[in-house]
């Protein structure tokens, strides 16, 4: 026989209501959420604890724990210069240059298939889930993961040929697989769940098809950054760095008892880690260097007023940016409208799907360039000390992969354009031979002052907020080393490391419709006539 109490639901409600609003979500939502819980429990006669309720009102999904990308925090630091800035279509590195990747990859490995096998393939599926498939039609998704598909090279594909695929969105393409070919179009790219149980909320999947049969099949994941993972995925094995760090503390320990910048002692780990010259990895920086530079001028060149993709028909701007600037009487206004142009030109051509370099993230790929560029034509700073600045850096955004995230779909808007501004803040510290610690404190400063920040962009599109975000980010960058080496370094009250984790748990407790799902902040109350 049934308890009286427990049959009416609504009598005894202690058990069913939590006394405190979780982090991680809005005390408006978690009551609705509830209510709805509630509510089933009702219906369903089945009691709901508290603790359920609030695990379901929550509601962020968790990341699988085998992911590599979650047990990255253990360990010295073997991030290298060449995985981490990569150049790739816009407009964001984890839904175009991650899913370019991705199938890219897939594509490597079915040629590779058996010639009998691939006498049989009749098609190339690829399957986008969780954030991929909510805000991927805003990104080009779609259009980056078939030009992966049909062989193209994330950082050598010409941006006509991905702006062809926007405009003439019914092309077929024949992918060669050994003797066979198959043809493939924007409808083998399929936009799937976007909820439910996926080990990272940047999941494909990607098949190559016989019929029904299935003769190759590879789950992938987005993690962030450009950087992807797979099931089954185990990091490449690389040599143990010179000089072992998992913290700035001891990567500064190292810098102060070798006497050696920070940029030194990365130079010297890039080298062991992959048994490269001192040549090598410089050749790659000014390549970087390059590209980046390469970016602000083209976005610099393209008419005043020319209208980004999307449903936006947002404006390009950072011409007439640089022209009134130019043409400001006071130089310190000068600057700073010159420093926003420039990260205006580097984050429309990302909004337009150009080549963009990650640093860390293409939605925040206005920020490092704008610095870069100010450094190297306005300042004259010599190319050494951007080099140096570049792998100053990295170092940052090597930090802030190892113990947080550069995913705004793990972390929101402060794990891109608040590590990218960091990232800026010790280039410009370091290209000005600024101390150790002064490196430390503007790169601290400036992720301080981006901690909370949410990721919606307005339609699922790298716009609005990003590319005005871009110029934020790097006059913070500029405001974060002017602050730094102002002071008396030892002075200031934060290092770096305690602003990474409370990156990562602010990350953690972040609802998850402020990471990247378009689902609430500008995404909601932008309304677009
Ligand atoms: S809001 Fe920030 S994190 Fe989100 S897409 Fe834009 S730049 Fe990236």
């Amino acid at each position: 026989m049934s308890n009286k109490e427990n049959d009416d639901l609504l009598a005894e409600t202690t058990q069913l209501l939590s006394q405190e609003i979780p982090s991680g979500v809005d005390r408006r939502t978690f009551l609705m959420r509830s209510a709805v819980v509630g509510a089933t429990a009702v219906m369903t006669g089945r009691v709901v604890s508290a603790q359920e309720r609030t695990e379901r009102s929550t509601a962020a999904p968790p990341l699988a724990q085998d992911l590599n990308v979650v047990q990255k925090g253990k360990g010295p630091i073997l991030t290298t210069v060449d995985e981490f800035y990569k150049v790739g279509p816009g407009p964001s590195s984890s839904h175009t240059i991650g899913p370019m990747r991705i199938t890219y990859d897939f594509y490597q490995r079915a040629t590779k298939l058996p010639a009998d096998k691939l006498a049989k393939a009749t098609a190339l599926k690829v399957h986008l889930f969780g954030s991929l498939s909510a805000t991927g039609k805003g990104h080009g998704t779609e259009r980056a993961a078939l030009a992966g598909l049909v062989g193209k090279e994330p950082a050598t594909v010409d941006p006509a040929f991905l702006d062809s695929l926007r405009d003439k969105p019914d092309q077929t393409f024949p992918v060669k697989l050994g003797d066979k070919s198959v043809t493939v179009s924007r409808k083998d790219i399929v936009y799937d769940a976007t909820k439910g149980g996926c080990k990272h909320p940047n999941t494909m999947s990607a098949k190559l098809m016989a019929g029904d049969e299935v003769l190759l099949e590879q789950e992938y994941y987005s993690v962030g950054g450009g950087f992807i993972e797979w099931k089954g995925y185990t990091p490449p094995k690389k040599n143990a760095p010179k000089y072992p760090f998992a913290t700035m503390k001891e990567l500064r320990a190292h810098a102060d008892n070798n006497k050696l910048s920070i940029a030194k002692v990365m130079l010297a780990n890039e080298m062991s880690i992959m048994g490269r010259t001192e040549e090598e990895v410089y050749a790659f920086v000014d390549k970087i260097i390059n590209a980046m530079t390469a970016t602000v001028r083209s976005g610099l060149k393209m008419p005043e007023n020319d209208v980004l993709p999307g449903p936006i028909k947002l404006h390009s701007k950072a011409a007439t940016v640089y022209k009134r600037a130019m043409d400001d009487s006071y130089q310190s206004d000068r600057g700073i409208g010159a420093l926003s142009a420039y990260a205006l030109a580097a984050s429309e051509e990302n909004g337009r799907g150009h080549l963009v370099i990650t640093a860390p993230t293409g939605g925040s790929a206005g920020v490092m360039p704008a610095l870069v560029y100010g450094l190297i034509e306005n300042r004259k700073v010599p190319l050494e000390k951007v080099r140096d600045g570049m792998l100053a850096a990295a170092a940052i955004g090597y930090l802030c992969k190892h113990h947080a995230t550069l995913s705004a779909a793990e972390g929101g808007c402060q794990a891109e354009i608040g590590v990218a501004s960091s990232m800026a803040a010790a280039l410009v510290a370091t290209a000005n031979d600024a101390e150790t610690r002064v490196v430390e404190n503007a790169a601290e400063s400036a992720l301080e002052h981006h901690l909370g920040m949410t990721c919606d962009p307005v339609a699922g599109y790298v716009q609005v907020p990003c590319i005005e975000r871009c110029a934020f980010g790097a006059v913070k960058a500029w405001t974060a080393y002017a602050i730094a080496s102002n002071e008396i370094a030892s002075r200031h009250r934060v290092d770096f490391d305690a602003t990474v984790q409370a990156l990562a748990q602010t990350a953690k407790d972040m609802n998850s419709k402020y990471k990247e799902t378009s689902e609430a902040g500008l995404a909601l109350s932008v309304v677009l006539c």
